[in-house]
């Protein structure tokens, strides 16, 4: 079962604005080319995956009203890295955002192909404070075979709850009403049998350009932080 975002009760727009003003204070924390060079901390990291140009860079750059945080990653040399941002108060950050690298049309070499696979396994399997996955799809691409085998590394984390997955169904200002409809169908069918009832699988239209899903993908984000201190 996979709950599609906006809920029965539509989140109000105040409960939006609020979870995108905590957003907007992501900021560049640092940037590891692999798994041993990442801070290792209790904060949440919610970790923003999908294809390359499934529109992963413009939707971390939309929720955080920064038009460039997430252009570091598309650097010659840094497209293999993965980046951190912090949010929350600068004294007392509350969770972080880590972007992970695109990965690739058919075409990509061999190689890079299977160090992507590594360093995301590695990534996606043992980074102990993963709260969240963020996975991109492309809504007129929907489910690929490699993010099939991106989540096939997670399954068994996302089964058991211990991770949560928000699936963003990203440029929906390109399709039309019933093109949206089905692209949500087929979507939620592919990632039926991901987890057991009690995973949190959630699903929501998205688009950077027309500002679609901005709110409620940034409550659920937010839901994700740490409880303030002395909660
Ligand atoms: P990334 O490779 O996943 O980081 O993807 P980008 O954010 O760089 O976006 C890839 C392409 O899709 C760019 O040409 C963007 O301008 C375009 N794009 C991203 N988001 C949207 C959107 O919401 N609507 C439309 N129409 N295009 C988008």
């Amino acid at each position: 079962m996979t709950p599609a975002l906006p809920s029965t009760e539509p989140i109000d727009a105040d409960t939006g604005e609020r979870a995108l003003a905590w957003l907007h204070t992501a900021r560049f924390l640092t940037t590891a080319s692999k798994l041993s060079e990442l801070p290792v901390g209790e904060l949440p990291e919610i970790a923003f995956v999908g294809r390359s140009n499934a529109g992963k860079s413009s939707a971390i750059n939309a929720l955080t009203g920064q038009k460039r945080l997430a252009f570091a990653s598309k650097t010659p040399g840094r497209t293999q890295h993965i980046n951190l941002f912090e949010v929350g108060p600068k004294d007392a950050p509350n969770a972080l955002l880590a972007d992970l690298p695109g990965y690739g049309y058919a075409a990509v070499e061999r190689t890079a192909k299977v160090r992507w696979q590594e360093v995301m396994a590695s990534y996606l399997e043992v980074r102990r404070n993963l709260e969240a996955i963020v996975l991109l799809v492309d809504s007129r691409l929907g489910i690929t075979p490699n993010d099939a085998i991106l989540l096939d590394f997670v399954r068994p984390r996302v089964s058991s709850g211990s991770v949560k997955l928000l699936v963003l169904l990203t440029k929906v200002d390109k399709l039309n009403k019933s093109e949206l409809r089905s692209a949500l169908t087929s979507t939620r069918t592919s990632l039926s049998g991901m987890g057991t009832p009690e995973a949190e699988i959630l699903l929501a239209p998205f688009s950077a350009t027309q500002k679609v899903g901005l709110h409620d993908a940034a409550v659920a984000i937010e839901a994700w932080r740490a409880p303030p201190r002395g909660a």
